[in-house]
C-alpha cells in the first residue's frame, strides 16, 4: 500500500478557476473529491484573480458544496498588501487603487488607506483587475506612477476567458500603464510569483504542501519557483487533447504529477507521479490511461531518450490515453 496524499503532503494549494470550477458550474468529480480530501489536507485556494474579495470566493466555494472559510482563500491582493508591509510602507499609507473591491478590502485589512484619487497623494499604486477599470483609472495610475509612487501589479495575466471568448486581463491593462510611463511595475505578486503560494502554506503551518493547477504557465511555475511539488489536472486551460505539449516543457513549467482530474486525491501521489510505472505493481483492473504517457514523458524530461527519436510512440501514448480517458467516463 503506497502512502495517501495526507501521509506524503500537509497542505493542499488549489487553483480555482479550472481545478474546482468553470465559470458558475463546478469541475467534474472535483468538489466530491476534494470534500474527502479535506478531511485529512489542511487546504487553502490561491487565486490570480484580484477583483473580488475573499468572501465573494468563499461564498462560491460553500455554494459548490464546500465547507469553506476566508481563511481557506488567498488572493493576489493579499499578496501586494504583503509585499507593501515586507516593502516597508508604514501602516496609514495612502495607496491608489486599480481595480475592484477586492484590493480594497484587502489594503483596509492590511492597515492602508485604500484611496482612487492621486492629488490625495499616495505612495503606492495597487493595479488589479477590475471589470469597471476605464482610461480614467489608468490615467490616474500613469500620473502617480510618473511622480514616484511605487507600481505593484496583482498579476500579469494577459486575458480573461468569458463565455465570448477571450478578454483583456490585467496583464494587458498594467501593458497600457506601462506604454504610458515607459517601464514596468515594480513588483507583481501573483502567480507566477512564488507569494502567494508562500502565503498559503504559512497560514497552513504546511512545510510540504502540494500546489494543483491547470495551468503551467501560472500554477506550475509558480509552484516550482516557490520550491513546491505540483500536479497538473486536466480540467482546465489544458485537457486530454493537450498531452502532447508536455514532452516540449522547460523545467521551470513541467509538474511531478500528473492526472486527469482531482478523483487522484483519493488514491496515491506514486500513481500519478510522472515516473516509469512498475507494470507489477499495477491492478489490472484499474490500469490508467495515463500511464504510458507518465512513463514516457520520465524518459523524455529525465533526458534517457530524445524526443525527436520517440515522435511517433509519444503521439500515440498522448492519442491513446485520451481515448481511454473518454472511453472510461463516458
Ligand atoms: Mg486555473
Amino acid at each position: 500500500m503506497t502512502d495517501s496524499f495526507a501521509a506524503v503532503f500537509d497542505g493542499l494549494i488549489l487553483d480555482a478557476d479550472g481545478v474546482i470550477y468553470r465559470g458558475p458550474e463546478p469541475v467534474p468529480y472535483a468538489i466530491e473529491a476534494l470534500v474527502d480530501a479535506v478531511r485529512e489536507i489542511p487546504w487553502c485556494v490561491v487565486t490570480n484573480n484580484a477583483a473580488n474579495p475573499p468572501g465573494v470566493v468563499t461564498a462560491k466555494l460553500i455554494g459548490l458544496g464546500l465547507e469553506a472559510t476566508d481563511d481557506n482563500v488567498v488572493t493576489s491582493p493579499h499578496g501586494a498588501v504583503a509585499y507593501l508591509i515586507d516593502a516597508g510602507f508604514e501602516p496609514g499609507s495612502k495607496i491608489l487603487v486599480v481595480g475592484g473591491p477586492g484590493i480594497e478590502d484587502a489594503l483596509v485589512a492590511g492597515g492602508f488607506v485604500p484611496v482612487r484619487d492621486r492629488h490625495i497623494g499616495p505612495v503606492a499604486v495597487v493595479q488589479g483587475f477590475g471589470p469597471e477599470v476605464g482610461w480614467h483609472e489608468l490615467a490616474e495610475a500613469s500620473y502617480a506612477i510618473a511622480g514616484g509612487a511605487v507600481w505593484i501589479a496583482t498579476n500579469l495575466d494577459r486575458n480573461i476567458p468569458t463565455q465570448y471568448g477571450l478578454a483583456p486581463g490585467n496583464g494587458a491593462l498594467v501593458g497600457a500603464v506601462a506604454e504610458a510611463v515607459g517601464r514596468r511595475p515594480d513588483a507583481v505578486t501573483g502567480k507566477p510569483e512564488p507569494l502567494l503560494f508562500e502565503l498559503a502554506a504559512g497560514r497552513m503551518g504546511a512545510s510540504r504542501p502540494l500546489v494543483v493547477g491547470d495551468r503551467l504557465d501560472t500554477d506550475i511555475e509558480g509552484a516550482n519557483r516557490a520550491g513546491m511539488e505540483s500536479l497538473l489536472v486536466l480540467t482546465g486551460v489544458l485537457t486530454v487533447d493537450d498531452l502532447g505539449l508536455l514532452a516540449g516543457l522547460e523545467p521551470v513549467a513541467r509538474p511531478r504529477y500528473l492526472a486527469a482530474d482531482l478523483r487522484c486525491l483519493a488514491g496515491a501521489p506514486r500513481d500519478v507521479e510522472i515516473c516509469e510505472h512498475d507494470p507489477l505493481t499495477v491492478d489490472p483492473l484499474e490500469v490508467d490511461p495515463l500511464d504510458p504517457v507518465r512513463a514516457l514523458l520520465h524518459r523524455i524530461w529525465s533526458g534517457s531518450v530524445d524526443v525527436s527519436d520517440v515522435r511517433e510512440e509519444w503521439q500515440e501514448a498522448c492519442r491513446a490515453a485520451a481515448e481511454g480517458l473518454r472511453a472510461r467516463d463516458s
